[in-house]
């Protein structure tokens, strides 16, 4: 059952990529701790995710095409703007899959998975850094492909080995400001990035079948780490990676018969 508490009452939060998916969970998250939000993407607002945070907190949608520098100056001013003041939390969160098998793997399929994957992340916590007050905070959305490598997966596994290593290096350089910066590394989650592979015939079973916990993640799961990793029970955290994959990264090969 997801917990409601005033950790984030007041503070102006961002959350990247929010309209739907780990996004959207994050912003849920954020709303049940009180916080003033700003959700985000590169398409317009259907309205459809600040319904779902309608009652629960004041949110607000800035469109912004984060692939580009361009695109994330103008949603942390935006969101600045909206919320009426420096930011306190930076969630970077929008990211994309663009991989082909390795030999078709072309510029136009790198390109697009660094500039959002990476340079998304850095352009915007750069223009964050530039507004922000001691205090503040910056988690980062990685993956356990930060860590180990799917077939087929080449760009995006770079791309979130980047991620860790962007958490580290933001950590330090922003340290002597007061602003922390941590990462999350989902598992598996169920979202609009992974359901059409997992309603593939038999793979939501094959994969689940191969997670210690049991179960597929859910957004709310990642959730509740940023939250954490946002608040002041985090205060002295930071450089450090989170992984919230249901034991997956934790687990060798098995002897034992499927
Ligand atoms: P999703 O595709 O369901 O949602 C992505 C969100 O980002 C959407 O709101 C989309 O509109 C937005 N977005 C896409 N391109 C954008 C752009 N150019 N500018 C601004 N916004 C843009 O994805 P998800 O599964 O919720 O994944 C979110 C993050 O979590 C990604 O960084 C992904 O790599 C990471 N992740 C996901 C999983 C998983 O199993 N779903 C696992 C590990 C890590």
């Amino acid at each position: 059952m997801p917990q409601q508490d005033s950790a984030h009452a007041g503070r102006r939060v961002c959350v990247t990529g929010s309209t739907q998916g780990i996004g959207l969970g994050i912003a849920r998250a954020f709303a049940r701790s009180g916080a003033r939000l700003v959700l985000n993407a590169h398409i317009p607002d259907d309205g459809g995710a600040l319904a779902q945070l309608s009652g629960q907190a004041e949110a607000h949608y800035v469109r912004a095409d984060l692939a580009t520098r361009d695109g994330c100056r103008a949603l942390i001013a935006g969101a600045a703007e909206r919320l009426g003041g420096g930011l306190d939390t930076l969630v970077c969160n929008a990211g994309g899959f663009f991989d082909t098998p390795l030999d078709q793997l072309d510029a136009d399929a790198l390109d697009r998975t660094f500039d959002l994957n990476v340079k998304g992340y850095l352009y915007c916590a750069q223009a964050f850094a530039e507004q922000a007050r001691p205090g503040a905070s910056i988690v980062l959305i990685g993956s356990t492909n930060s860590l180990a490598a799917e077939k087929d997966s080449v760009a995006y596994d770079a791309s979130k080995g980047a991620v860790l290593m962007l958490v580290r290096s933001l950590a330090v350089s922003l340290a002597e400001r007061g602003i922390r910066v941590n990462g999350v590394g989902p598992g598996l989650v169920e979202t609009p990035l992974t359901q059409a592979g997992l309603d593939r015939p038999g793979v939501r079973a094959r994969v689940t079948s191969q997670i210690p916990a049991g179960r597929l993640g859910q957004p709310d799961d990642i959730g509740g780490a940023v939250r954490f990793l946002a608040s002041d029970d985090a205060a002295y955290i930071t450089g450090q990676m989170l992984y919230v994959d249901g034991g997956i990264l934790a687990q060798q090969m098995s002897w034992s018969p499927a």
